[in-house]
This record gives structure tokens, sequence and C-alpha cells, in this order.
């Protein structure tokens, strides 16, 4: 993998370089809640920029329909990216089309241009090989070079991160080799003992991790949504809570494993339960009622770990080595849900392990709940893509860069 120093080291003055960035930002209208990724790739974007480069930054945001939708516009971290440069930033209002190839032929050496959402075009995310190549192609025309830096979306066979590497040489940003650094350090020989924390709403798709974990891990503690599939497969009943009835066989299989592994898996004690899922907007206060995990009632939904397993969780992390932790304990986004998601970060912090931090809801949980960036060993960029690589799965934007 070619890195960013040995492209500059190259020479990219004068050169269109199109920096693959992730700046995939949490928004709430079009305030961005949480700027981490911009920053993560910030760097990358000066460096070049600074070496005379004309660069073209590109990212998806959110899960439009292959259509322009201005509540996905990237408008708002391109002037978040400028901010952070401390110098100005053009925008094009769309991918490939007259608005790009005006902003990018108007750039001058050391310029940046950001242009809008990727997926606002369908052949970004298209399952058809040839869809993917034709927007691609089109990419690819912005160009002369290529960096990959958007680790958030290193696990999509998508066009701007899998096809256009293949069109243009390319190169791997900072921010991807660091993530991919670390991520080794919890592949190859991990400090002992080595704690995995799992949570967040996105069950089935991290399900999958436990699997591979459950050779490495040393114990594995369960919050957030992904709790009640392993209630549920305990007997119990979770009420309305989030739940993968489809996964129930395959956690009691995992469950069944880890004794034979010696894995200790560690589940809620109790949860904060309430009637409804509460108002993120108001934040109005929930009320929520703290009950046993095996006795939550038929007729409300878990939200949060309780008091008693805030306290288990955080002895189970205060001898670990090593944690690797992904997915909010609770819906962590209102106050009254965030006490779970705050005791796992705050054992993080207290604890001499060291601890990676996973997920785009989980990193940005760690910064809104008010913790310190540097307590923690590394905050990843990329959930799905930081599970996927230590589930050891070929990861097509890193397998782009290679050759
Ligand atoms: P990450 O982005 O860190 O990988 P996810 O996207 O899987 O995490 O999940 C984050 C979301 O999970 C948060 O928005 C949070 O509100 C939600 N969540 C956490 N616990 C629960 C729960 N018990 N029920 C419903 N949603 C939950
Ligand atoms: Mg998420």
């Amino acid at each position: 993998m070619k890195t960013i120093d040995e492209l500059l080291a190259e020479g990219v003055a004068g050169k269109r370089v199109f920096v693959r960035a992730d700046l995939n930002v949490p928004l709430d209208g079009t305030t961005i809640t949480d700027d981490g990724r911009i920053r993560a790739v910030r760097p990358t974007v000066s460096a070049l920029a600074a070496a005379g480069a004309r660069v073209v930054v590109a990212s998806h945001l959110g899960r439009p329909k292959g259509a322009p939708d201005p509540a996905f516009s990237l408008a708002p971290a391109a002037a978040r990216l400028g901010e952070l440069l401390g110098s100005e930033v053009a925008f094009a209002t769309d991918t490939v089309g007259e608005s790009a190839r005006a902003t990018v032929a108007a750039l001058t050496d050391g310029q940046v241009a950001v242009i809008e959402n990727l997926r606002f075009n369908a052949g970004e995310t298209s399952k058809d090989d040839a869809e993917r190549g034709a927007f691609a192609d089109q990419l690819a025309e912005l160009a002369d070079l290529y960096v990959g830096d958007g680790f958030g979306a290193v696990h999509r066979k998508h066009a701007s991160v899998f096809d256009l590497p293949a069109r243009l040489p390319h190169a791997a940003g900072g921010l991807i080799a660091t993530e991919v650094g670390v991520l080794k350090k919890l592949t190859e020989d991990v400090a002992r003992p080595y704690a995995v924390v799992l949570g967040g709403a996105k069950v089935s798709d991290k399900l999958g991790v436990i699997d591979h974990l459950l050779e490495k891990a040393d114990r594995i503690l369960i919050g957030g949504g992904m709790a009640y599939t392993f209630l549920k497969a305990q007997g119990h009943e979770v009420g309305i809570s989030l739940l993968q009835e489809d996964q129930v066989p395959a956690v009691q299989g995992y469950l069944k494993r880890a004794v034979e592994l010696g894995v200790e898996f560690v589940l809620p004690v109790d949860v904060l339960v309430a009637h409804e899922f509460p108002d993120l907007k108001t934040k109005a206060p929930a009320h929520p009622a703290t009950v046993a995990a095996d006795a939550i009632p038929a007729d409300q939904e878990g939200l949060d770990i309780g008091p008693a397993t805030r306290e288990l969780y955080a002895a189970k992390l205060a001898d670990a080595a090593t944690v690797f932790w992904n997915g909010p304990m609770g819906v962590f986004e209102h106050p009254d849900y965030a006490e779970g998601t705050k005791a796992v970060a705050q054992a993080l912090v207290d604890s001499p392990a060291f601890s990676v931090v996973g997920g785009g809801d989980s990193a940005a949980a760690v910064r809104i709940l008010g913790f310190d960036e540097n307590a923690f060993g590394h905050i990843s960029t990329g959930g799905g893509a930081s599970l996927e690589y230590l589930e050891g799965k070929t990861l097509p934007g890193l397998a782009a860069l290679e050759d």
C-alpha cells in the first residue's frame, strides 16, 4: 500500500487529487453535532494542499436514495472543513455534473473543493458492477490521483471506495494508515485480558463479529439494543425492547460456545425501561423505571443498562489490558438514558488498558458526553469497518489500495 508520504515525495503540485474522505457526521438539521470525522481527515487534506495539489474531497453522508436530497447535503461539512483548514473550501452542488466539473477546473494549486454527497448518484452504491463502474469513470475524470482516507466506508464495495482507485494511481491517507495500524494490534498479539464491549442498535450487523471474537477475547460485555436478543436467548421476556428474534438460535450457539472456550459473557443484570422511546428532539423527561433484566414488563422497552449493571461492567473493565468497545449502552442521545454509556466510557478512562472505541455513534457519544478523546487509546472513525476488520474479512476499500 503506497503511503501518502510516498505520494507527497513523488510530488503532487498542480495535480488534481481525489480524496475519498468520510465526512459522514451526525447532523441536527444543518448543525454538525460532532465533527470528529472531519477533524480526522484534515491532516491529509492540508498536507496535500500544502504540497500544491488541487484537492477534491468527496464523501457520502447518511443514506439518501441515489438522488439529491437536501437533508443529506455535504454543505455543512464542507464549511466546517474550511474552518478547520483556515482557508476557503469551494463546494460543488453535484457529484459529477456541471458544478463539479467547473469547481474542479477552477481550482488553483493548493486549493480545496468538496463535491456533493456521492450517494446522490445511484451508481455509488449500486450492486451492478457496470453501473458502479460508469460512475467511477465519471469521478475519474475529476482527478489525476486518488487518496483513500475514508476509513468509515472501506468495508463498502462502492464506486468511490472500490472502483475509482482501480482507475487512478492511488495511495492510502494517514487516517487509514493509523486505523489499520491500531486494529492490527487487536488481531495480532493482543495484551490480555482482552475485553470487548458491544452495544448499539445495528444488532444483526454486529452479531457476526461475535463468532470471530469468541476465538480472541477473554470477556464479552453486551449492552444497548443487542442485550435484549441475548436476554431472550437466555429465556427471559424482553417486552417491546429491540429484538432480533431470528437471531436467537445463533445467540444461543454463541453462549454455548463461550462456555466451551472459557470466554466470559457478561449480560445486563438490570435495565432502564419505559413505555415508549424517548423524544430525542425535545428531550422531555422520560421517567424510566429500573427493573431486573429478567423482569422486563411486557408493555415496556429497555433503553439503557441499569445502575447495578453499570457497576458490574466497570468492574469487568477495571482489570482488562485491552478493550475494544463498539455500540452505546443505551439511547445516550437522551440524558435519561446516557448513564450506561457514560459509565463504560468512564471505566475505560480510569483503566490502564489500551482502549479502542469504534463506531460512528460510539465515538460521537464519547465526545458529546464530554470525555477527552486523548483519554482513550484510539477512537476509530469507523464502526462497521473496524468490526469487519476484526472479523478478518477482506475490506474492499483496503484491498483496492493494496495493488
Ligand atoms: P455505532 O454507530 O457506534 O456502531 P450503532 O449505530 O449500532 O452504533 O447504534 C447506535 C444507536 O443505538 C444510538 O443511536 C442509540 O440510541 C441506539 N441504542 C442504544 N441502546 C438502545 C436500545 N436499548 N434500544 C434502542 N436503541 C438503542
Ligand atoms: Mg451508528
